[in-house]
């Protein structure tokens, strides 16, 4: 018996779904290229662009050190973080350069200080890279689930519209060492989203699915519910 799926296996896109997408995801590939503000940290330099609605964050786009460890750079990432902030008119902020810490993990790093002034009352949705391990997009909801709320549902929905593999809280559910964990600490609303390595990859299908999932799930998430 065959016991995992393979990306293939997945539903297909709707007719015309596919054409769709691909505007979209050129839209946000156009918008990466807007300016951005560079900061240096003391662990690290960074870059945001403002906005308002959402904060989209990439602490780990390049190489980090954990525990004097190198660990390897998200690649795609930050790039990723601006094109959602491009097409939505939120707030973005990736790390840069050489990095002396992780703002993932350690506590009080001064990246998850900017992200609490970039974000100010808005959510933030904070995104990383896996290697592949069944599902395509991970949903962390942190420690403090209660503060993902609102968030995940409709990242899960835009996921399962997609017809990518779509886990929650496996195999990453945002420890309280986490930007997602220590904003939630801090009473911030966020949620982590983790995407398999061939979310980045040009030559693979999943990318297109799931930059336009996250796209599509930023859109409904930047405009307030109307008031009945
Ligand atoms: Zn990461």
């Amino acid at each position: 018996m065959q016991r995992e799926t393979a990306f293939e296996d997945v539903v297909p896109l709707r007719p015309g779904e596919e054409e769709q997408r691909r505007a979209l995801l050129g839209e946000m590939k156009k918008s990466i290229e807007s300016p951005r503000i560079r900061e240096s940290g003391t662990r690290g330099p960074c870059e945001y662009v403002t906005g308002i609605g959402l904060l989209f964050s990439a602490p780990h786009e390049v190489a980090q050190l954990r525990d004097g460890e190198e660990k390897v750079a998200e690649r795609g990432t930050g790039d990723l973080a601006f094109a959602l902030a491009g097409i939505t008119g939120a707030s973005a902020l990736a790390t840069v350069g050489l990095q002396s810490g992780d703002p993932n993990w350690d506590l009080n790093h001064p990246y998850v200080n900017t992200a609490r002034d970039l974000a100010g009352t808005a959510p933030i949705i904070d995104l990383h890279m896996m290697r592949p391990r069944g599902p395509d997009i991970c949903i962390g909801l942190g420690p403090e689930p209660a503060l993902s709320e609102g968030l995940w549902r409709p990242l899960l929905e835009e996921a399962v519209e997609s017809g990518l593999r779509a886990s929650v809280n496996w195999p990453f559910g945002a420890n309280a060492r986490t930007v997602t964990g220590q904003l939630q600490r801090l009473g911030h609303a966020a949620v982590q989203v983790e995407l398999s390595w061939e979310c980045f990859d040009e030559g693979h299908p999943a990318m297109l699915r799931a930059w336009t999932t996250l796209a599509r799930a930023a859109t409904r998430l930047a405009v307030p519910p109307a008031a009945d």
